[in-house]
């Protein structure tokens, strides 16, 4: 049966939508405020009426870090959620501290990086198939790693691996640095003044085209020793920090641009 429409917007008031809950935080006397990231149409912000009251029907549905089916009512504001059925509830992933911190940190990316009114069903994919990983994966560091270079693939920002950004000539072996706001790696020659140069080994730069050209369910089991391991995460949160930086700086100034006609740039996005 075809939903009812709005006659004055045409669009439905009523929808459906796959979602997986990022956070939630209290709004009003027993409202919650969920951030979600949906499969239908990217990250989307709405409300449950009292959901938390010990009575209702949404106990135990709409905690972070939750896959579920959802039906939702067009608001002038933010949409409500009228009905929640669990579909994936994540519960050993959250019965382990360390798993949890890791579903956690995902949640923040991929609020970070995932936009409103826009789906990427490649993001969607890649935060639920990772979460599932790292339920069933002691140790998942890397599983965090793959996360973040597939996070900024699917979200068109891939670092180079191949090439240097600024020459376009193939890498040598041993002879290359990396730069998080030039887009990748760079050859030894090359220097451009606006560079965050960090170095990169050789046997780092490996493992991330290894990463990149594997999916989840073929990723090796790779030893790595602290070094490898602490080179890997000190590039990869560098580059997702300086994305989500720009893309949050971004995005208030989409949602505040009254904030740029008073303010200099720079200056709202720190406290006071
Ligand atoms: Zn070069």
């Amino acid at each position: 049966m075809a939903p009812p429409f709005d006659s004055a917007q045409g669009r439905p008031r009523s929808y459906r939508c796959e979602a997986l809950t990022l956070k939630n935080a209290p709004l009003g006397e027993a409202d919650l405020l969920m951030t979600l990231y949906t499969r239908e149409q990217g990250k989307l912000r709405a409300v449950a009426k009292g959901a938390r009251r010990s009575t209702s029907k949404f106990v135990g549905h709409l905690e972070p870090l939750t896959l579920v089916r959802l039906s939702l009512a067009q608001a002038r504001n933010l949409d409500i959620i009228t009905q929640a059925q669990v579909s994936e509830s994540f519960a050993a992933l959250k019965g382990d501290l360390s798993s949890l911190a890791k579903g956690l940190y995902l949640a923040e990316l991929v609020d970070g990086f995932g936009a409103e009114a826009h789906a990427n069903q490649a993001l969607y994919s890649l935060a639920v198939e990772t979460l599932n990983a790292i339920a069933g994966t002691p140790d998942a560091e890397l599983l965090l790693r793959y996360f973040e270079l597939h996070l900024l693939e699917v979200s068109g920002l891939m670092p180079e691996l191949y090439h240097c950004v600024q020459c376009r000539h193939e890498l040598v072996p041993g002879c290359h640095r990396f730069s998080p706001n030039l887009g990748g790696t760079l050859c030894l020659d090359c220097t451009p003044t606006d560079a965050r140069l960090r170095p990169l080994s050789l046997r780092a730069l490996k493992v991330l085209r290894l990463l990149h050209r594997s999916n989840l369910a073929e990723l090796p089991a790779l030893q790595m020793d602290g070094a490898l391991a602490g080179e890997l995460k000190a590039l990869l949160t560098t580059t997702v920090e300086f994305w989500l930086d720009r893309e949050i700086r971004s995005h208030r100034f989409l949602e505040h641009p009254r904030h740029w006609t008073k303010e200099a740039p720079l200056t709202f996005s720190r406290s006071p």
